[in-house]
């Protein structure tokens, strides 16, 4: 996860990133579309229309999504190394499949190596040398360990922490980073951020129902086991793991919701380094930022200043002791997957197998790819992109975002609803946006990262460390448009607001997401589809808050602010009354940016579909009209199968819909999905016109 995925709030991602970055099952279409030439296995093919994807016997005028879906639901039973099954996390396992081919091939020793080659070969061969991590036990993170046994005082703690979250990422106590400055989007300054907690959200340790109880005992159980595979014993290791359990629910209670964090405005505080040590005076924050080597720092942003002055209170009353203890089960946390078998097997047992309800660990090479992915993105990615994005491929979905967006001003231009003065602002930000398509037009350089091929769990610290570097030095420096924050095989889009670009990995732009064999209909509903939504995105509830250039800055009128805030309520209110899994509802307030999105995607791409076939004659194929396979082809980028467990850490946070109200609830607000299916009033896929939800 790239650093700039910290404060998720402002971008948009298309779909969990969890979703994302777990996925994998056998390929089971044989016919090859790349990769070929070499030895690695190829991509499995399948088309972006599966007639044998569908349930013929559903009424698409009842269910929807089980029309298009329920062939696929039955026949992709969730693998038992998988906490949710889909088409996105098919074509990532696919994608898995393929680089670990790439990747056994850069392992192979020899002089002709070229530089990425050898920088993911060494890396990847690291990984899967489970002898030498086995051997090296706890150990591999000894010093850490002693440096925090050594700790005297809360004030000691400062350096200490900057020390544990370079070798570890953000989970630490807090995030820190860098960002653009919300109201100059040219300038990047550091910021901070809450964090620190062991549980997915801070509503794990905020609510009271039977779930999120057996929820917090669970976890109690957990990091009593890190504790005592620290060697504790089981008495001291429970008391220690209440103190863990204490600390976090301090820490989440001052914690944001991430409904709150959707509201940039909320997110805004900008000081000094003076100003931060006013609010949280019992943390020494220079020595913090001496140790963590920051450019000196004339602003700051706190995204969350609650939390920094809980923090700090909490750290002048609570004893040094219980610090300590809390420092160290972070710290074997965090690195527990890059450990021995009984620590990654702790890791699994909780997070993957009791909250997310996989059955059994992924085999290693999968995990050694995604981390290879994760960490040397841009290396893996120049060898991935050379296989299989052709620069024709990067020629036509570029024609297909020009086309969405040509739609996107034709719609703003035709709105009856809004104001020729907010028109004019609205068609500026459509026109500032950056398109960024399949791969970053400069590669990362990651030569100055040291990588042994016999020092897995070094190599990880090393790899964050490198990445941390790299956050830091862009502060007081120029925004660097060309940056992308996924990396090229990833099956995911996201939008960011602050650099007004969408963002299309070439791993979203492959069969059957996007499919050059087939015709313009599915490829438009699912495809256009993803590109309307990532457009939209600029223009929701959040996204509309910030201009054409990134800042925070309204360019509304009150009286169309009024308007649009109406027509988003249509969406939230639709939305509040879907289930996910047991009685709990969609909480539409943390959705709505993306519920807006998947409504305003579908129809721009409605619209540049008609567009770029017109005066053309299209033809029914089998059996199905033109129009009923944009719908199918929209339908079906989402076929997904959900564990309970999984569903329910969504549930909390996942500012997506589940995958069947992604489509149902959208095609309940497109007449020309009514017409297409022949869909009479009253069916459960229709609605009465006039509750009809419309933002764009
Ligand atoms: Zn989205």
């Amino acid at each position: 996860m790239t650093a700039k995925l910290f404060r998720f709030a402002l971008l948009a991602i298309c779909l969990a990133p969890a979703a994302a970055a777990q996925t994998p099952a056998p390929a089971k279409t044989a016919e090859p579309q790349a990769g070929t030439k070499g030895n690695e296995p190829a991509l499995p093919y399948s088309p972006s229309l599966d007639l044998t994807s569908m349930d013929k016997k559903a009424d698409p005028c009842v269910n929807f999504y089980r029309y298009a879906c329920g062939g696929w639901q039955a026949r992709n039973p969730i693998p038992p190394d998988q906490t949710s099954w889909s088409v996105y996390g098919k074509l990532y396992q696919d994608n898995l499949n393929f680089l670990r081919g790439i990747l056994e091939a850069a392992a192979v020793k020899s002089s002709t190596r070229d530089q990425p080659t050898r920088e993911i070969g060494d890396f990847y061969a690291a990984c899967m040398d489970e002898a030498a991590v086995e051997k090296r036990g706890i150990s591999a993170i000894q010093s850490q360990l002693d440096a925090i046994a050594k700790l005297q005082s809360a004030r000691e703690l400062a350096p200490l922490a900057a020390r544990l979250q370079t070798a570890y990422g953000g989970s630490m106590l807090f995030s820190a980073h860098s960002a653009q400055d919300l109201d100059d989007s040219e300038q990047v300054i550091a910021e901070l951020s809450q964090g620190g907690l062991g549980l997915p959200d801070r509503d794990y340790y905020t609510k009271d129902d039977a779930k999120s109880k057996e929820t917090r005992e669970r976890y109690l159980l957990h990091v009593q086991k890190v504790f005592e595979l620290m060697g504790e014993q089981p008495e001291a290791a429970k008391r220690d793991a209440e103190t863990v359990m204490r600390l976090e629910t301090d820490m989440a209670k001052a914690s944001l919701t991430r409904v709150e964090q959707r509201d940039p405005y909320k997110l805004k505080h900008k000081m000094g380094v003076p100003e931060l040590e006013q609010l949280a005076p019992n943390f020494d924050w220079k020595a913090y930022y001496q140790e963590s080597q920051y450019p000196p720092i004339a602003v700051m942003n706190v995204t969350s200043p609650e939390f920094f002055k809980e923090l700090s209170a909490r750290l002048a009353a609570e004893p040094i002791a219980d610090w300590k203890a809390y420092m160290r089960f972070h710290a074997v946390n965090s690195a527990s997957p890059y450990l021995s078998a009984a620590f990654v097997d702790a890791n699994f047992d909780f997070y993957r197998k009791y909250l997310r309800g996989a059955k059994e660990q992924q085999p290693r090479w999968k995990r050694c790819v995604s981390y290879t992915d994760r960490g040397l993105g841009d290396a893996l990615g120049q060898a991935y992109v050379a296989k299989v994005f052709s620069p024709e491929l990067k020629a036509s979905t570029l024609d297909m975002v020009r086309r969405i967006e040509e739609a996107m001003g034709q719609r703003i231009r035709e709105l009856d609803w809004m104001g020729a003065g907010t028109k004019k602002e609205a068609l500026a930000k459509l026109d500032g946006i950056r398109n960024k398509i399949g791969y970053p037009d400069k590669w990362r350089d990651y030569s100055t990262l040291k990588i042994e091929r016999d020092d897995f769990a070094g190599n990880m610290e090393r790899n964050a460390a490198f990445e941390r570097r790299r956050e830091i030095n862009k502060i007081g420096k120029p925004v660097d448009h060309g940056e992308w924050g996924m990396s090229a095989p990833t099956v995911n889009a996201y939008y960011d607001a602050q650099m007004n670009d969408i963002n299309f990995p070439a791993g979203v732009l492959l069969p059957p997401l996007y499919d050059a064999k087939e015709d313009d209909a599915p490829n438009y509903g699912d495809t256009g589809g993803t590109i309307g939504h990532e457009l939209t995105h600029g223009f929701d509830d959040e996204g509309s808050q910030f201009d054409a250039k990134g800042n925070l800055k309204n360019w509304w009128t009150k009286e169309d602010r009024e308007k649009f805030d109406a027509r988003t309520k249509c969406v939230a209110d639709q939305y509040a009354q879907y289930i996910v899994v047991d009685d709990i509802h969609i909480n539409s307030q943390l959705t709505l940016g993306e519920d807006v999105a998947d409504l305003g995607g579908e129809i721009l791409a409605y619209v540049a579909w008609k567009d770029a076939t017109k005066g053309k004659k299209l033809e029914s194929i089998d059996g199905l009209t033109p129009d009923q396979r944009f719908f199918i082809g929209f339908a079906q980028w989402a076929c997904d199968n959900q564990r309970p467990e999984d569903m329910r850490v969504r549930a909390i946070t996942d500012p997506h819909s589940p995958a069947e109200y992604r489509i149902n609830g959208v095609v309940v607000n497109m007449p020309q999905f009514q017409q297409a299916f022949s869909c009479k009033e009253g069916q459960p896929m229709t609605k009465p016109t006039e509750k009809v939800c419309r933002v764009w």
